[in-house]
């Protein structure tokens, strides 16, 4: 058994069974997804448009591909007939577009609302407030073609656990506050995609539903 073979087997007998793993794959070779797929890994993430194309002509057809980078209304077309779950949507111009494509092709794409609670002023997303204020507004509803299924974020890079584990609440926090207030009724409104490698472990102690791992499984990239 190879080394993917072995992490994938290990976090599919280490995470609890209600946890989903997105195997997080970019700028990795398909021979690494393809030893993923093996042992039954079916869910993919990937940052980039034009990768995802790629392998996902050439990947079985039932793999599950997630986005989960920086998405430009550009590329959007490219992306909606095959994602079954976009992770980042961070803006509302993203999400006009996404409804504007996917109404297009006939289809609902499932979206989650990307949180931005962490202190690098890199990381994209919506503040909690904002967040809160876009769905209750209702202009969500008006977009036929999508459905919110959840929120994601991403905590600080730091060692200060304490911090992560913070983040990590008030997005959790955010999703209640929806679910209870917004989607009482929605059970497809269920997803909470938080931690990665070196935090997973917190996000799920703070209510994660869906993990997204990259290097712990297929190794350190060389570029991000
Ligand atoms: C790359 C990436 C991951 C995976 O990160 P690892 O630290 O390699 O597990 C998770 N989420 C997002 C949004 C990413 O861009």
């Amino acid at each position: 058994m190879n080394i993917v073979e072995e992490h994938i087997k290990f976090f599919h007998k280490e995470l609890p069974e209600n946890i989903t793993l997105v195997a997080v794959s970019k700028f990795h070779p398909i021979e690494a997804l393809c030893s993923a797929y093996d042992v039954g890994q079916r869910i993919f993430g990937e940052s980039r448009v034009q990768e995802l194309s790629s392998k996902y002509e050439q990947m079985p057809s039932d793999v599950q591909w997630h986005f989960i980078g920086h998405l430009q209304t550009n590329k959007v077309r490219q992306l909606v007939s095959y994602v079954s779950l976009i992770h980042s949507v961070d803006s509302v111009r993203l999400l006009e577009a996404i409804n504007v494509e996917a109404t297009k092709i006939n289809r609902t794409v499932d979206i989650l609302l990307q949180l931005h609670v962490a202190q690098e002023a890199t990381k994209f997303g919506f503040s909690c407030e904002e967040c809160v204020q876009l769905v209750q507004t209702g202009a969500i509803k008006q977009l036929n073609n999508i459905r919110v299924c959840g929120v994601m974020g991403m905590a600080t890079n730091t060692e200060d656990e304490s911090e992560i584990r913070k983040e990590f609440r008030d997005i959790r926090k955010v999703f209640d506050y929806l679910k209870s207030n917004i989607f009482p009724d929605a059970d497809y409104f269920k997803e909470v995609s938080m931690g990665m490698s070196d935090d997973y472990q917190i996000a799920i102690q703070e209510g994660s539903t869906m993990v997204r791992i990259g290097s712990t499984i297929f190794g350190t990239r060389n570029i991000d």
